[in-house]
């Protein structure tokens, strides 16, 4: 139900927008070449996941 804005006090509104804040990603440092990327996906500098060259590198894709 709606209520108006200076009916709530800012303790009460506050202790409600403890929650909104948004998360961050699980970012991880490339075991490859060191670039931070997000865990579990593969590493968008080099094209490295789990060890093994999985697709080709940023840089070597654009010259071919
Ligand atoms: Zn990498």
């Amino acid at each position: 139900m709606a209520v108006p804005f200076r009916r709530v006090s800012k303790m009460k509104k506050r202790m409600r927008r403890s929650h909104l804040a948004l998360s961050v990603p699980g970012m991880i440092t490339c075991p490859n070449c060191g670039e931070l990327t997000l865990a579990h996906r593969v590493c968008g500098n080099c094209g490295f996941y789990k060890g093994k060259q999985v697709v080709a590198p940023k840089a070597e894709s654009s010259e071919e």
